[in-house]
């Protein structure tokens, strides 16, 4: 084995991607395809080519249940009469997902959905099981609290189906909902500000139900242990633990200081509190003991109309609710007929789609936790960071609970194989926060294909650098302000192959056929070449253990740009000597350069990868990083009567989008 002067990373011998599963009423947009999913599928790739594809499992799917899909379903019939259930109306946008999905070269083991199939019929079995096992851990309580209802609709409304503002003190939220923001924020029905129904349009009033939370109030310690952990290793992106740590706040009150005023004025006394009153700020923080605690001093701020605001901490999870399109919870104690809400049940649906998946290639679905629990394992899940309150609070803290670590364990979490979080910020559109309500549609995935290939789409978003701060796509095509002799950014990207790797492998080709026969001369490779390679090699590998993508488009555009300088000095030489050695050299030197750029850019932009390889007749070995600093003649089948294959004149091995090619 060859030694490296710098440390290789080390990857899992088994390893899970999932990606945030859409919800079911509507297609996919470009948010979902350019903030999530290439990512997550070129990770998937590149580990299936790292660590061996057997090795890789990626799923994702539709979230089939929860209000803004109730919502939209009457909001459709409503509009055009149609009397389409619920089921149909959801599936029909579960297969729009699937064939956006595969548009893209976007490829799950499983893309399965929340209702039907057997992914549906699995996800039932494993709520049941998950919800009593945490029930008999004594994880989970019943609560009553007050929802919304809508006397004039008489029906109890969820989620979506109320509008208002968000009680949090400093949100920017555009939109909250009953119990959360469209930011995540959590709170009590009766904390929203302004609340409207959608079914009347009327303020709704709040009867008493009663649901079974989970104790996640009762994780605080647990889960800054697990950040802390999480700081040391440096593999989960700090954006990522600062936002985690930002939920795990004492639970403290917000008073404004003219508010202030009346509770010294009225000699009101909180208690179990601490106040923190710092000059130069417009209000004052009291931070409670206890949630409880805070609910006492709410309680009195309430009865003395004293207007307050309630700042992040967490409170227990809720686990099921009364909308009759959901899973089913089991009947338990006396709540029955209840389902679950959507939000705890699609953070478990990825074990589902796991277990289905390993069912579908006739394996146990039991070894599932060989996949997600095990030691060898690593699951990586892609999401957007507006959701990484469920995902890295909710959801840790129910897998602790699940594999018996109680609030007041005192265990090493060290021995937890935490699945590993890779959230990006948000992707905008034209430079704001796109929204379908907006006066700017922004476009769907479908649409978008209109005007680029695929790959030129994967090659930008992954160029972005979403890993780090919020980004805007401007495609030229949607955008009404660009100007018609202005570069569409877009492109830039995907040039790196339409331009320059296109025309550095037709030089090869053609060179070959003129002096070589076709033939790849079988020759040492130059040290400088050798170098170049290795560099970026390394550089490549060490960025995608981190998921770095944009640094990895980076690497790739620099090894291309690298062989193609080399390669327009060296011929300039070999041709001004005449030299046939020479040439027989540089052809060698650069296609092992490319063969490694190809392995390189096979998880980014497959399809092209997958068209250049079989131009230089090389087998599947090509993809495997087993081989990858093996001389070219490792893939061959017959390296004796190897040959490329012959291209006619201005023959492209990556194409642009006919919309873009130049009319003559
Ligand atoms: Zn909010």
């Amino acid at each position: 084995m060859k030694q490296f002067k710098r440390p290789r990373p080390e990857f899992p011998k088994r390893a899970v991607i999932t990606a945030g599963m859409p919800y079911g009423n509507k297609s996919l947009h470009f948010g979902h395809i350019g903030g999530v999913f290439i990512h997550a599928d070129t990770y998937a790739r590149f580990l299936k080519d790292r660590i061996g594809k057997d090795n890789v499992i990626f799923v994702s799917g539709t979230d089939c249940y929860g209000s803004p899909i109730v919502a939209s379903h009457k909001k459709y019939k409503d509009e055009t009469g149609s009397d389409i259930s619920m089921r149909d109306y959801v599936h029909q946008f579960h297969m729009l997902q699937k064939k956006a999905l595969a548009d893209y070269d976007i490829a799950p083991s499983l893309y399965g959905s929340s209702a039907f199939d057997r992914s549906g019929q699995v996800h039932k079995e494993v709520s049941n099981k998950l919800f009593d096992a945490l029930y008999q851990g004594g994880f989970l309580k019943k609560l009553t609290t007050k929802q919304f209802f809508d006397p004039k609709a008489n029906e109890f409304l969820n989620g979506r189906q109320v509008i208002g503002t968000c009680p949090f003190e400093g949100c920017k939220s555009d939109k909250a909902y009953a119990d959360e923001c469209a930011l995540g924020h959590q709170y009590q029905p009766s904390e929203l500000i302004d609340p409207i129904s959608i079914l009347s349009g009327e303020k709704p009033i709040l009867k008493e139900v009663s649901n079974w939370y989970f104790i996640l109030d009762e994780y605080t310690e647990q889960l800054h242990k697990m950040v802390e952990l999480q700081r040391k290793e440096r593999k989960v992106r700090p954006m990522v633990l600062n936002i985690t740590n930002e939920f795990l706040k004492d639970p403290a009150i917000y008073v404004t200081r003219k508010e202030q005023a009346k509770i010294l004025e009225k000699n009101l006394v909180l208690e179990n509190c601490t106040l923190i009153d710092e000059a130069k700020k417009p209000s004052v923080t009291y931070e409670f003991d206890s949630l409880d605690a805070r609910d006492t001093g709410r309680a009195l701020l309430e009865s003395q109309e004293i207007r307050f605001r309630t700042g992040k901490t967490l409170v227990p999870f809720r686990l099921s609710g009364n909308s009759d399109w959901g899973v089913p919870v089991p009947n338990t104690d006396d709540l029955n007929d209840l389902t679950f809400w959507v939000w705890p049940e699609s953070l478990w649906a990825p074990i589902s789609f796991t277990q289905t998946y390993l069912e579908s290639i006739g394996q146990d679905p039991k070894e599932w936790r060989k996949w997600w629990i095990s030691d060898e394992t690593k699951v990586y899940q892609f999401i957007g960071e507006d959701n990484i309150y469920f995902y890295g609070i909710a959801e840790m803290a129910m897998l602790l609970a699940y594999m018996g670590y109680g609030p007041n364990d005192d265990r090493d979490l060290s021995e937890v194989n935490f699945p590993r979080l890779v959230a990006n910020c948000h992707l905008l559109f034209l430079d704001t926060k796109a929204s379908s309500s907006g006066t700017i549609k922004p476009p769907m995935a479908d649409e978008l294909l209109n005007h680029y290939t695929k790959d030129q789409l994967r090659m930008h978003f992954l160029s972005l650098g979403l890993s780090k701060k919020s980004v805007s796509f401007n495609p030229k095509p949607f955008d009404p302000k660009a100007k018609e002799n202005e570069a569409d950014v877009t492109l830039k990207d995907g040039n790196l192959l339409t331009n320059v790797l296109n025309r550095l492998l037709r030089s090869c080709f053609y060179t070959s056929q003129k002096y070589t026969e076709s033939i790849v001369p079988n020759l040492e490779i130059s040290e400088n070449i050798l170098k170049t390679v290795e560099k970026g090699v390394l550089d490549y590998e060490s960025n995608m253990a981190k998921q770095e993508f944009h640094r990895v488009t980076y690497n790739l555009d620099s090894l291309i740009r690298a062989l193609s300088k080399n390669w327009a000095k060296e011929m300039k030489i070999a041709d001004s000597n005449d030299d046939d050695q020479h040439r027989s050299q540089i052809i060698a030197d650069t296609l092992y350069g490319v063969k490694v750029a190809l392995t390189l850019l096979h998880p980014l932009v497959p399809e092209s990868a997958e068209y250049a390889r079989n131009y230089l007749n090389l087998n599947e070995t090509l993809w495997s990083w087993d081989y990858i600093f093996e001389p070219i003649t490792a893939h061959m089948d017959d390296p004796i009567t190897h040959k490329l294959t012959f291209i006619e004149p201005r023959f492209d091995f990556f194409e642009k989008h006919e919309s873009q090619l130049v009319k003559r």
